[in-house]
C-alpha cells in the first residue's frame, strides 16, 4: 500500500507536467501539496523518503502531533495550514507552519499580527474567499476582499501571496476558480491555492499555483494513530 503513494506522486507529477504543456505554463510554478490529514504515518513517511517535502495539514492539533517531530527528521518540509483557523490556535500556526492559506477575517489578521511579531516568525499568507457566497462557509466574500487585504498588508504587516478558495460541491468549479483569477489578478497576487483531488486538472487550466491533493495521493482518509 505505502508503495502506491510512491507510484500516485510520480503519476500526479507527470499529470501536472502535461496539463502545464496543455495550457502554456510552467510546470515548476504548479507546486504539490500533499494533504495529509487523517491519513496513517506510514504513507505520510512514504511520501517523505520519496522525496515530497510539502504538505497541508486542516487541524492544528492533528498537525502538531504528527509534524513536530516529522520536522525535525526532515527539516525541510514546507508546512501547510489549509483549515479553518481559531484564533486561540493561532500561535501554534505561526509556530508550525510555513504557509497559512485560510486568513478570512480582520480579528485572525490582527491575531496574526501579534503573534508573528511575537514569535519574529513570518509564515506567507493567502486570503481564503468564499467564492460561492455560501452562508456558514468560511472565506471573506468577494465584496469584502478588497477592505481585508488592505487591512492585512498595511495594518498587520502580513505576507499575503494570494487567494485560496474551497467551491461548493453542487456548482461546477471553474468558475470558482475563473473568479478566483480574476480576483488575485486584479490585485496583483500570484499565488492561486485552489484544486483538489477531483478537480485539479480544471485548477491548473485556471492559473493555481498551489493544488491541495489528498486522497488521488495517499487514498481514503482514515483516523491518525498520532
Ligand atoms: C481535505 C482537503 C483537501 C484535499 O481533498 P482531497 O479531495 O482528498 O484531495 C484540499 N483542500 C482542503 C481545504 C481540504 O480540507
Amino acid at each position: 500500500m505505502p508503495n502506491q503513494v510512491h507510484d500516485n506522486i510520480c503519476r500526479l507529477q507527470e499529470d501536472i507536467a502535461v496539463e502545464s504543456r496543455l495550457y502554456r505554463r510552467k510546470a515548476k510554478e504548479i507546486n504539490l501539496i500533499a494533504v495529509s490529514k487523517k491519513q496513517p504515518l506510514e504513507k505520510v513517511e512514504t511520501a517523505l523518503r520519496a522525496g515530497h517535502r510539502i504538505f497541508g495539514e486542516n487541524r492544528i492539533q492533528d498537525a502538531r502531533n504528527r509534524w513536530e517531530k516529522l520536522k525535525q527528521d526532515y527539516p525541510d518540509t514546507e508546512l501547510h495550514f489549509i483549515g479553518p483557523l481559531q484564533t486561540n490556535k493561532v500561535r501554534e500556526a505561526v509556530a508550525l507552519f510555513d504557509f497559512i492559506h485560510t486568513v478570512d477575517r480582520p480579528k485572525l489578521a490582527a491575531a496574526l499580527k501579534e503573534e508573528t511579531q511575537k514569535q519574529n516568525r513570518h509564515p506567507a499568507c493567502l486570503i481564503q474567499v468564499n467564492t460561492g457566497e455560501e452562508k456558514q462557509k468560511h472565506g471573506v466574500s468577494p465584496e469584502d476582499l478588497p477592505g481585508l487585504l488592505n487591512y492585512c498588508c498595511k495594518a498587520c504587516r502580513l505576507d499575503i501571496k494570494g487567494l485560496m478558495c474551497i467551491p461548493p460541491l453542487e456548482d461546477p468549479p471553474s468558475m470558482h476558480f475563473a473568479l478566483l483569477a480574476k480576483l488575485a489578478a486584479r490585485h496583483g497576487l500570484e499565488e492561486l491555492s485552489m484544486g483538489m483531488s477531483n478537480d485539479y486538472d480544471k485548477a491548473i487550466a485556471l492559473g493555481a499555483t498551489y493544488i491541495r491533493v489528498g486522497t488521488a495521493l495517499f487514498g481514503n482518509r482514515i483516523r491518525p494513530p498520532g
